[in-house]
């Protein structure tokens, strides 16, 4: 199984230091959340996976089975299974989203591999089936007058189309109603097993009613000081993050 190495990362926005040493494991097959406050840096850690030129890594590395993503391109770092849902999706005129999809899996695959035009179709049909969605938004132009909750459904049949490794996904759930919610979750629960592994960065605990995670984790001012099972998630909705400030001695 592969295996996705946060260590020792620092990052820096404008030369001010927002990541102080964020380490994390997470290995193929599980699912870990991210929670905590806003403004502790949750979105800062997937901007710099990410490799937005903004963040400055000025220490530390991040990991995929051994080879440092962050020496990589950022194209080559979804070439190498890393899948990066953006808590903001940009929009790209002129491309369709089924075009976006099938070059985004065919940059994956070797000369030769690439997926013809009818698995292709077959693949996109089942899976947009799956998360109800109109079949026409296959054809409209990527995030182009897309709502939120069509965005975020959007980022998940790319998830499901693009099988990769590792996801990390930056406030899926922020946004949506319920029914939005249901499905975003249902796409990744089907997608859970033994070849993903997945980040999930959330402010809120309601996600993770629908998505049980494996591992919890809170990050505070820069850094994860806190890591357990989905028991964590559950109090931190029930009794805020106080308690931890006040056990780790961490002020405001
Ligand atoms: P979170 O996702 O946990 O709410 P962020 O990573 O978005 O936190 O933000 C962490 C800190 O970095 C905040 O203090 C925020 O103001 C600052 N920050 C984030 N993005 C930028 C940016 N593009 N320019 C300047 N400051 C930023
Ligand atoms: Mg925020
Ligand atoms: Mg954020």
């Amino acid at each position: 199984a592969s295996v996705l190495e946060i260590k020792d990362l620092h990052v820096s926005i404008e030369n001010k230091e927002i990541l102080k040493g964020v380490n994390l494991t997470i290995k193929q097959g599980e699912i870990h959340a991210i929670m905590g406050p806003n403004g502790t840096g949750k979105s800062t850690l997937s901007s710099a996976i990410m490799g937005h030129p903004k963040y400055e890594v000025t220490q530390g590395e991040v990991l995929l089975d051994g080879e440092n993503v962050l020496e990589m391109e950022v194209d080559e770092r979804a070439q190498a299974g890393l899948f990066l849902a953006m808590q903001y999706p940009s929009e790209i005129s002129g491309v369709t989203n089924a075009d976006f999809l099938r070059s985004a899996i065919n940059s994956r695959r070797e000369e030769g591999q690439e997926i013809n035009l009818m698995q292709f179709i077959k693949k996109l049909d089942k899976q947009m089936e799956f998360l109800e969605m109109d079949l026409d938004m296959a054809q409209r132009y990527l995030n182009e007058g897309f709502s939120g909750g069509e965005k975020k459904r959007n980022e998940i049949l790319q998830l499901m189309m693009l099988e990769p490794k590792f996801a990390i996904l930056d406030e899926i759930d922020s946004g949506l109603d319920i029914d939005a919610l249901k499905v975003v979750s249902k796409g990744i629960n089907e997608m859970r097993g033994e070849n993903f592994g997945c980040l999930i960065i959330t402010h809120y605990q309601r996600l993770l009613n629908y998505i049980t995670p494996d591992y919890v984790h809170v990050m505070m001012q820069g850094r994860v000081v806190k890591s357990g099972g989905e028991e964590l998630a559950q109090r931190l909705e029930a009794e805020g993050y106080d308690w931890i400030k006040q056990e780790l001695n961490i002020e405001d």
